[in-house]
């Protein structure tokens, strides 16, 4: 990689970033009384100096306040995987705001029963809950998981990512329990308190730590997609199953993002069989909601436990969780849009955009790799992918990914920032994977020089 070179190029697709995109640039440089200049001090996560302001979105496309319209790979990170604003979730939410009105009333909807029962056609887990977001869900699902097993820790692999959890932010390192993961806010306590970690598909550690006979459930990605993606390599997530039960240790997956291997996630495209599943983000079509499932078995040990307080303020639920707005939005997400059929021509797409990248990447040998999940596709800068997420972490070319968001948003698509990622929804196209394959070969083109 000539290096003077990719600098060079970052430069002038930074310039050409503010030259096109005044309004946007004004915006943030008048945000003064935004933490941060933005709404989520995260949005300050993109490549280049500024984010670009969303005027409008439909389907697979987004419309920023300087008039570009972009095909859009990113999806809110997955919160838009069914596409932005879909009709029958527009219709869904109309009619129950504006029709019968009721966003949050403090009383169950007929919807929810809907939901729970599709949710476990997909999924197996037979007893379900909601949340608004999928942090809250893999926080009550570990409150839960200490309740039953009487135990202190949880368990997640180095480098993962559940949301704003706690007990998640731990990595491998330096030492045999792990430490906080750099950067963390505001450390409740030493999180080696809390949490044990493994790597992912590094079954010979997780033995290592279950071993201690203090760790209520494994928290995992059935693939790791939050720091690119990682797959479970073959006999992994068999092998994790396995030492689990041995350990009498629950398996919570996470299928947030790993939804896109199919309409149940991994565990129904894998027939994986977890004790709890957390999900969240996809499942609303973009009205906030989220979700967690539990054996029958499970959630009647618990429901049976008169020392836990599920009804008043025990620490699991919340006033907004389970709204009929929010469950109603799921539900025609699930029953019109994110269908079965829907992922079938998601993954067909997702495999055209796998082959453009790698088709890329061939033609200038490039020591790069590509990884699919379903509807989602990373490219690595590194060949083979990594196998852990130390690994992956360890992977990152900062200068080599700016460039390569700039030079694709300056010409019309997004990815999602915080990785190479792309996600196909139900309104991507033939035409919008092609577009992105040109555009990634000419973008190498320009590095080759
Ligand atoms: N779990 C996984 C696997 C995620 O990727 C994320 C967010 N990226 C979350 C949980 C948290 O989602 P939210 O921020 O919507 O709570």
């Amino acid at each position: 990689m000539d290096r003077a070179r990719l600098r060079q190029l970052l430069a002038r697709e930074s310039a050409d970033a503010e030259r096109l995109n005044p309004r946007s640039r004004a915006a943030y440089g008048r945000a003064e009384h935004l933490f941060g200049r933005v709404p989520m001090t995260w949005m300050n996560k993109t490549a280049g100096a500024f984010p670009r302001y969303l005027e409008s979105a439909r389907g697979a496309r987004v419309q920023d306040i300087d008039g570009h319209e972009y095909i859009d790979f990113c999806l809110g990170d997955t919160g838009a995987m069914a596409g932005h604003s879909p009709a029958p979730v527009a219709e869904a939410v109309r009619h129950r705001f504006t029709v019968l009105g009721g966003a949050t009333a403090m009383l169950p909807t007929e919807d929810a029963e809907w939901v729970g029962a599709e949710l476990t056609r997909r999924f197996g887990l037979t007893r379900w809950s909601f949340s608004l977001t999928a942090t809250d869900a893999n926080r009550w699902a570990i409150r839960l998981a200490r309740a039953v097993t009487d135990r202190p820790k949880i368990l997640v692999n180095s480098y993962c990512y559940h949301g704003s959890v706690d007990e998640s932010l731990i990595v491998t390192g330096p030492g045999e329990r792990g430490s906080a993961r750099p950067g963390n806010v505001g450390a409740p306590c030493d999180v080696t308190l809390t949490s044990r970690v493994a790597e992912f598909n590094d079954l010979d550690q997780l033995e290592r730590e279950l071993a201690h006979g203090d760790v209520a459930a494994v928290l995992m990605e059935p693939a790791l997609t939050n720091i690119g993606i990682v797959l479970p390599e073959p006999g992994y997530l068999a092998g994790v199953r396995e030492l689990t039960r041995r350990h009498g240790t629950l398996l919570i997956n996470d299928e947030t993002h790993t939804f896109s291997a199919g309409p149940g996630g991994c565990t129904g495209a894998w027939q994986l069989e977890p004790d709890v599943l957390t999900i969240g983000k996809a499942i609303g079509g973009g009205v906030p909601a989220g979700a967690y499932g539990l054996s029958a078995e499970l959630a009647d040990r618990l429901l049976g436990r008169d020392d836990l307080d599920l009804v008043d303020m025990g620490g699991v639920g919340g006033t907004l969780a389970g709204n009929a707005l929010s469950v109603a939005a799921t539900r025609a997400t699930l029953e019109h849009v994110l269908t079965d059929e829907a992922f079938d021509r998601m993954h067909a797409l997702s495999a055209r955009f796998e082959a453009g990248v790698r088709a890329g990447i061939e033609r200038h040998a490039l020591p790069w790799s590509v990884s699919r999940l379903g509807a989602r596709t990373e490219y690595r800068l590194t060949d083979p992918a990594p196998r852990t997420g130390t690994g992956a972490a360890a992977a990152g070319d900062t200068e080599l990914e700016d460039y390569l968001h700039l030079y694709l948003a300056n010409r019309g698509i997004l990815l999602t920032p915080f990785h190479n990622m792309a996600l196909m929804c139900p309104d991507t196209t033939e035409r919008d994977v092609d577009t992105h394959t040109g555009l990634f070969a000419a973008a190498l083109a320009e590095l080759a020089g």
